[in-house]
């Protein structure tokens, strides 16, 4: 698939999920946050939700979350245009007005649309923000910490639905942007350190794979 069928085809799944109701987070949203980036991603990047700003913005990772997003990519020599940003949901969790992690119950509800974008992008890796999301489409991951602070960096197998069967897919996940600013020490062993090292696997594995797999139908690359 070219990029420009894969952007027709994720216009038409942001029409089917615009004004979704499948889950209680559609009573206090403005705006169903689906993802930005480039259709024809190498590097698909999922966090957690959306948070006041990218519910008022209408787009993912904005604010100061945004930023250290944008400053992580930049170290890669990319940008926004060169990935395709999204969270395991769609719509911002609040409690008291607040931001909230989203429950189990709604990253369930919302899994459909991710992974339907993720089958649409189709990317070689995909880099894993936060433990909502590890959870969302890793099989027995517990906690974050354990896996972003491991140095070995582990390659991770994303199972992500597919039209006919799942598809296996390389992951690696760290710690979420909003974490990192509270944590924000570059120090050797670090959150920070740890969470940069796993961006630089996640790119150099995926510029890797665009010499093995690129153009080819998807195999399973978990
Ligand atoms: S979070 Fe997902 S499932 Fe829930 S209302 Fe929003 S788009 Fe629908």
């Amino acid at each position: 698939m070219d990029r420009e069928e894969k952007y027709g085809l994720l216009q038409k799944l942001v029409d089917e999920w615009e004004n979704c109701e499948r889950c209680g987070l559609c009573e206090t949203r403005n705006s169903v946050v689906f993802g930005e980036g480039d259709p024809d991603a190498k590097v698909l990047i999922v966090g957690e939700a959306p948070g006041e700003d990218e519910d008022l913005d209408g787009n993912p990772f904005v604010g100061r979350s945004g930023e250290l997003v944008d400053k992580f990519l930049r170290s890669f020599n990319s940008t926004r245009d060169d990935v395709f940003l999204t969270n395991a949901v769609g719509c911002r969790p609040t409690k008291d007005g607040k931001n909230r992690p989203p429950s189990a119950k709604e990253v369930e509800a919302c899994k459909e649309r991710l992974h339907r974008t993720i089958e649409i992008v189709d990317p070689l890796v995909i880099l894993i923000l936060g433990g909502t999301a590890a959870k969302a489409l890793v099989k027995g991951v517990r906690s974050i910490t354990s896996t972003a602070n491991d140095p070995t960096i582990p390659r991770l197998t994303a199972i992500t639905k597919g039209q006919c069967i799942d598809v296996k897919r390389t992951a690696f996940a760290t710690f979420h942007p909003s974490y990192l600013l509270r944590h924000a020490e570059e120090v050797e062993g670090s959150p920070m350190h740890r969470a940069f090292e796993a961006w630089g696997k996640a790119f150099a594995v995926a510029d890797t794979y665009e010499e093995i797999y690129w153009g080819k139908e998807t195999p399973d690359r978990g």
